[in-house]
């Protein structure tokens, strides 16, 4: 009995040895089948309990039992550690959801909707109303109520994408002017910006696709004072106290007279002749504007002899450009957010 005793403290002291040893459930379970297996070490201690003298078989049989269990139990905390280091290694390299995300990054409004919202809120305190309208126009709208009838040479610079044989992409946010008119009577203080389509080769300058606003202004004793003055001030709004505006003679089918407008570089002030802005002209263009030709007024049927207007168009992407010092137009429109959040 000494004998089993014995054998069985070096079991068990063998056995925990191994079982802490093991690193993984196959380890682990290899040593279960070492020690308690069909052909294990306790295994073959019991069968040996036959050989013993029957009064001391139910004292070994119950030794070995109570050392089985105390096995057993150390398999079972022994199984409970390797699935915890599993389930520890398996957390270090999985995400861990409670951790505080980082800060979302907010998006900016694009500069050209910067651009045409600081337009509208100048205008808008100087009483204008801002008027949005179809991009798709009949051509009466687009040429013929702004003086451009079907045989004019104007007309070809303007005709780019027809849908039908009379409906086209509008060209200029002109019509709005033609639509108001027909709506309402003098006085009218209208800006109208939008989407415009014409069929410009896209490079650095230019686009096929842009946006365009215009103001139009009637009423009795308008003049090109008014907007000589209303066009200072927006320049100033845009790009600084200092700005200046010169009117070009120029032409244009829905104006008499008309005028190329120019304000100002911002960048140089016209101070230097090696300006890559103004080219050292000291002036940057902005597009076009003129008093409202009778033709326009007369088809809306108001009386030239009370009321007389005037009227301009800016490019939008033109105005960015030069407020943001931009040398590519196709910069506006490349998606890029950090371009726009620099621009803010
Ligand atoms: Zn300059």
């Amino acid at each position: 009995m000494n004998q089993i005793s014995q054998t069985l403290d070096d079991l068990v002291s063998r056995f925990s040895a191994a079982v802490s040893a093991a690193s993984d459930e196959r380890e682990l379970d290899a040593a279960r089948v070492a020690f308690l297996g069909r052909s294990g070490e306790i295994t073959v201690i019991r069968r040996g309990i036959g050989a013993l003298p029957s009064a001391e078989r139910p004292t070994a049989g119950k030794i070995i039992n109570d050392v089985v269990a105390t096995m057993e139990e150390q398999l079972i905390r022994e199984a409970q550690r390797i699935q915890l280091r599993a389930f520890d290694a398996e957390l270090a390299t999985s995400i861990d959801v409670t951790f505080p995300a980082p800060a979302s990054r907010l998006g900016t409004l694009h500069p050209i909707r910067t651009m045409t919202s600081t337009i509208c809120t100048y205008f808008e305190r100087l009483g204008f109303a801002v008027v949005l309208g179809p991009e798709i126009e009949p051509d009466y709208y687009t040429f013929d109520a702004l003086n451009i009838p079907a045989d004019h040479p104007a007309r070809e610079g303007f005709d780019s994408f027809f849908i039908t044989d009379s409906l086209l992409l509008r060209p200029h946010t002109s019509p709005m002017q033609i639509r108001t008119m027909e709506q309402h009577q003098p006085p009218i203080a209208i800006l109208a910006p939008g989407t415009c389509y014409r069929r410009d080769a896209v490079d650095a300058r230019h686009l096929f696709q842009f946006h365009q606003v215009e103001g139009l202004l009637v009423a009795e004793g308008i003049h090109m004072g008014h907007l000589k003055g209303v066009l200072t001030g927006l320049c100033r709004e845009l790009f600084g106290p200092q700005q200046n505006v010169r009117f070009r003679p120029s032409f244009f089918p829905f104006t008499e007279p008309s005028a190329e407008v120019d304000t100002t570089c911002p960048k140089c002030k016209g101070e230097t002749t090696t300006c890559n802005m103004c080219g050292g002209s000291g002036w940057i263009e902005l597009g076009g504007a003129g008093m409202v030709h009778p033709n326009v007024l007369r088809e809306m049927k108001y009386d030239t002899d009370v009321v007389s207007g005037w009227a301009f168009g800016f490019g939008i992407e033109r105005l960015a450009l030069t407020r943001y010092e931009i040398d590519d137009i196709r910069r506006f429109y490349e998606n890029d957010p950090d371009f726009s959040r620099q621009l803010r």
